[in-house]
């Protein structure tokens, strides 16, 4: 499959990749069409999907059952009225049903718009308003469906509700019902071409309110890397990424790179979620490659792996916040397999990241990837010298990168703020060094200006986490009158620490940063908490700790 897009599918080394990796982007690409089918046709029984819930219930798809069922849901939404430009929104957590139905939306042509069932009435009022959405296909129970009821009468362009079970609620169509009684898919004569949006994504909200990203049908072909030299994916490869189908890392791990790869995409749905429970996954269906974010091998490290067999894990990857090296140098020395850091934002793809032939540094993200052109820009605008903090930023004078989002959707200002001018600013910081390793600083706005000096939250957090007594920590600036910030550090404590909290442990671990790094760092407020506060998808929200200080 790599073949038909790429010349060279192989790579030794960084100089090779950077000089050899070439995308041949087709005419009016679609993913659905052009890999899923391509599949379905050159090796019909090749596993796709291996789907599991924590009912013991396991599916197996192979690549012509997704592209089966996919054109049984394309005629289906195809016979309710939806197609090109129609925007639908999925809110269907790890239900197999979601491969459907996004194949499906991208077959039609339509937008597919995948969400959180934590959605509330007044987001989704606010989503179906601000994307004009026609359709909704969502699980039929849990609360969600309550919500939509109730947004339906002040979401004038909501023409539907689908089901895909266990209940169909009044007022609902029945997902499966429709699906089988669907008339032969017939694909319409010209459905997309490369510049339509296909995707529209919510950011995980770390920040402030999520923002809509509107990608475009090329978009997953930005994601041949991600699958194929970061996840270092091949055809016998059972993959699990950590992530609910309503955030953008979904299709990082659960779709687009995995299925250019020819990889089995391992799937488990729960309603609630222990990090052993993947130790468990690893252990009983022989998973060989992993990714999740750095909060749950914070919380993996301090499990007893010896209770499971994970020898058939050879790969493990991590993004989506900044890793420390004590976590990096505990999951080594637990299961020898070095943590391979990526960095991207759900407006991009991985834009940064440690590629099979990279020996990692602890702590660094890795190196460029060579789809895109980063440079890291410093406050007065020059591009920054090797040790030198500037933001990271993408050029685009010589074209749009694949995997660049389009716009922030009907946002021509918000749009305009980060991308103007040929640069793309992805608001977080970062220095990079002799070797073109990147070195996460902070997000532009999370970095702590105190007495003139700047100080980024990750290298203070790095520091903490060296403690025993720290399970997780977030850095933050308080207002200070003399300082104009001072160093503030919101931790929780590991159960032999918990009822430490007190004078004396906040000196040892202010004595413990000052030693580990330079001093000036060191966090002057400490406070303990029982968790973190945390987006859905599992990001500290730093700024909410910020905003609490304020007052
Ligand atoms: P919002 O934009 O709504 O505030 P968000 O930025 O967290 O939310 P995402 O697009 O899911 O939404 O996340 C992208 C961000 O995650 C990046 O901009 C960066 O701050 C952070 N990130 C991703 N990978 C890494 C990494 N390897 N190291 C440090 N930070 C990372
Ligand atoms: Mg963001």
């Amino acid at each position: 499959m790599l073949e038909r897009f790429l010349d060279k599918t192989s790579f030794s080394s960084q100089e090779d990749f950077m000089k050899n990796f070439k995308v041949k982007v087709p005419d009016c690409f679609n993913f659905g069409y052009d890999v899923v089918d391509e599949w379905a046709r050159i090796a019909p029984e090749k596993k796709a999907l291996l789907w599991t819930n924590d009912q013991g219930k396991r599916i197996d798809f192979t690549f012509a059952d997704i592209k089966r069922e996919s054109d049984k849901t394309a005629s289906y939404f195809q016979s309710l009225g939806i197609g090109h430009g129609d925007m639908v929104m999925l809110i269907l957590k790890r239900r197999y049903e979601f491969w459907f139905s996004i194949i499906a939306l991208h077959k039609l042509g339509a937008v597919c718009i995948p969400a959180t069932h934590l959605l509330t009435e007044k987001d989704i009022v606010y989503r179906c308003n601000a994307a004009d959405i026609k359709m909704i296909v969502s699980c039929g129970d849990g609360i969600v469906v309550e919500h939509i009821n109730r947004a339906r009468p002040s979401s004038p362009s909501l023409q539907r509700c689908i089901s895909i079970g266990p209940i169909i609620p009044e007022g609902w169509d029945d997902f499966h019902k429709g699906i089988e009684s669907a008339a032969p898919f017939v694909r319409p004569e010209s459905v997309n071409t490369n510049d339509d949006i296909s995707l529209l994504y919510f950011t995980s909200g770390t920040t402030g309110e999520p923002k809509m990203v509107a990608h475009d049908f090329t978009y997953p072909l930005g994601h041949i890397i991600t699958g194929s030299f970061w996840h270092n994916l091949h055809e016998d490869s059972l993959h699990l990424t950590l992530a609910d189908t309503g955030w953008g890392k979904a299709v990082w791990g659960k779709l687009y790179g995995q299925w250019f790869a020819g990889a089995n995409v391992f799937v488990y749905d729960f309603e609630k979620f222990k990090p052993a429970d993947v130790l468990e996954m690893i252990h009983n269906f022989h998973i060989t490659s992993f990714c999740a974010p750095p909060t749950v091998f914070r919380f993996l490290i301090r499990e007893d792996l010896t209770k499971y067999d994970i020898s058939s894990l050879k790969y493990c990857t991590i993004a989506g916040e900044a890793l420390n090296p004590k976590v990096y140098e505990e999951w080594l020395r637990l299961t020898g397999i070095k943590l391979m850091e990526g960095f991207g934002q759900t407006e991009t793809t991985l834009t940064i990241a440690t590629y099979p032939w990279v020996e990692p540094k602890p702590g660094s993200m890795g190196i460029r990837n060579p789809q895109y052109d980063i440079d890291l820009l410093t406050a007065d605008g020059r591009s920054a010298e090797d040790g030198e903090q500037g933001q990271i930023v993408i050029r685009t004078d010589h074209g749009k990168p694949l995997g660049l989002f389009k716009e922030y959707y009907r946002d021509p200002q918000k749009t305009y703020e980060a991308y103007h001018d040929g640069i793309y600013y992805t608001g977080d910081v970062a220095w990079r060094d002799e070797d073109g390793y990147f070195w996460f600083v902070g997000r532009a706005d999370d970095v702590i200006k105190s007495s003139g000096y700047r100080i980024g939250p990750f290298e203070v957090e790095s520091a903490l986490m060296t403690h025993p007594a720290v399970v997780e920590c977030a850095v933050t600036g308080v207002p200070d009158e003399i300082r104009g910030q001072v160093v503030k550090a919101t931790i929780v404590l590991s159960a032999a620490y918990k009822d430490k909290a007190g004078e004396a442990l906040v000196k040892e671990i202010q004595d413990h940063v000052k030693k580990v790094t330079a001093p000036y760092k060191y966090p002057r407020v400490i406070e303990f908490v029982e968790e973190l506060p945390k987006t859905i998808s599992g990001k500290i929200r730093r700024v909410e700790i910020r905003d609490k200080d304020k007052v």
